[in-house]
């Protein structure tokens, strides 16, 4: 049979093997194709979902956009899986990897910023990039990161908040986003508009179902990609609701992107203060300042009563703070609705007049203490009850 040659191949059945053999026909500038030209880092699938990582040297990955980008439509294009996230990731070698042809290899990396002319990551218009982290998970980080991103929001403040916690990615929950990112110059990522806060999460790039097949160098490029790649524009700050412990994503943060500091949110236990100790240690290890401690559900407030009842222990993050002199920012009570407001979709200081705002809105306050900010004016409102602008 003569023709039989030219039959196409059966794909593999391996839907990694199938991924592999999709970016076989993609080309990378020079005339290699992407497996050829060995950069494939890591290839994940779950529930035909595919997640591939291509290991690029940092020096050439806005070049490298193209063919990520093309990797991802090919992948899309073939009809085998039925979402597919390419990111680019520093490639290990670097070091010692010949430099690659073409004009960039030849030009030195631009120095933007001259404060840190080591740091990877540059956001020319933001002016506060705040890492909100815990030493460890379920502790509230993610509900107090959002809360208070509003609050600073309803003090005046220019604010994004970046959804780094990939294995939990719960903003999409607490701020109701939907959709898939857009992009208009196919180059960057439109944040998402909601309650007056530019936002974006990890969990809107890869669904949230998909989360769990990211491996940590996967979770530390995507994170890069997202802090680098989105369109934030002009911003007083941009706080980044980060994965809880300390880890190698906390570490690469501290070494490759110019933080202004970092906000660790605790529980009053002991077990939780001492993880957050740990996390004090690690980011002071790699010269990140502490803007200050956060207790959250410090105590509760029984249904008609004024008492304050400790009921994990009472004043433990504040005395931690003080002897590892570092700020304490304040104390959020356990509350019913917040728990409630987070599920919905409806966060606290979409009411920055009722009392669940008030401690977020004294927490915001002192942030913007310790920032030296300057407070602009809060916008006018007419009304506690004023539907929240700016929503998606
Ligand atoms: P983390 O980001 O540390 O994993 P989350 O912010 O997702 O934690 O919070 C875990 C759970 O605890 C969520 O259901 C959240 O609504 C609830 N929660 C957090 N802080 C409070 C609080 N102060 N009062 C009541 N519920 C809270």
């Amino acid at each position: 049979m003569i023709f039989s040659r030219w039959r196409k191949p059966a794909p593999p059945a391996d839907p990694q093997e199938r991924a592999r053999a999709i970016l076989a026909d993609v080309r990378v500038p020079g005339g290699q194709d992407v497996v050829a030209a060995g950069l494939i880092q890591d290839i994940a699938v779950h529930d035909s979902q595919v997640a591939v990582s291509l290991g690029v040297d940092p020096r050439h990955a806005d070049a490298m956009q193209p063919v990520r980008a093309a990797c991802e439509q090919a992948l899309l294009a073939s009809g085998a899986f039925r979402s597919a996230s390419v990111i680019l990731t520093h490639h290990r070698q670097e070091a010692a990897a010949p430099p690659a042809p073409g004009p960039a290899a030849a030009a030195p990396p631009p120095r933007r910023a001259a404060a840190h002319p080591t740091k990877r990551v540059h956001l020319d218009g933001v002016d506060a990039i705040i890492l909100v982290a815990s030493g460890k998970g379920g502790v509230g980080k993610s509900t107090v990161a959002t809360n208070l991103a509003l609050a600073l929001v309803a003090l005046g403040q220019r604010v994004g908040l970046l959804d780094g916690d990939i294995h939990g990615p719960s903003l999409v929950r607490m701020l109701g986003l939907e959709g898939k990112p857009e992009s208009e110059d196919g180059k960057t990522i439109l944040p998402k508009q909601k309650y007056g806060l530019r936002c974006m999460s990890i969990g809107l790039m890869t669904g949230a179902d998909t989360a769990m097949i990211w491996r940590g160098p996967m979770v530390q490029s995507a994170l890069m990609q997202l802090l680098g790649d989105v369109a934030w524009g002009e911003l007083d700050v941009l706080l980044v609701d980060m994965p809880p412990g300390t880890g190698d994503i906390q570490l690469t943060m501290a070494q490759q992107v110019p933080l202004t500091g970092a906000v660790l949110v605790s529980t009053p236990q002991e077990v939780a203060l001492m993880d957050v100790r740990r996390a004090i240690n690690m980011f002071a290890r790699t010269k990140v300042p502490i803007l200050g401690v956060v207790e959250n559900m410090a105590y509760f407030i029984a249904p008609g009563s004024q008492e304050k009842s400790h009921i994990f222990g009472q004043g433990g993050a504040r005395r931690m703070a003080e002897e590892m002199q570092v700020p304490f920012l304040g104390e959020i009570p356990l509350m019913e609705k917040l728990c409630a407001g987070g599920d919905a979709g409806t966060p606290a200081l979409t009411e920055p007049d009722s009392p669940e705002a008030q401690p977020f809105l004294q927490l915001a306050d002192n942030l913007l203490q310790q920032l030296g900010a300057r407070q602009r004016p809060a916008p006018r409102r007419d009304g506690a009850d004023d539907p929240p602008q700016n929503s998606v």
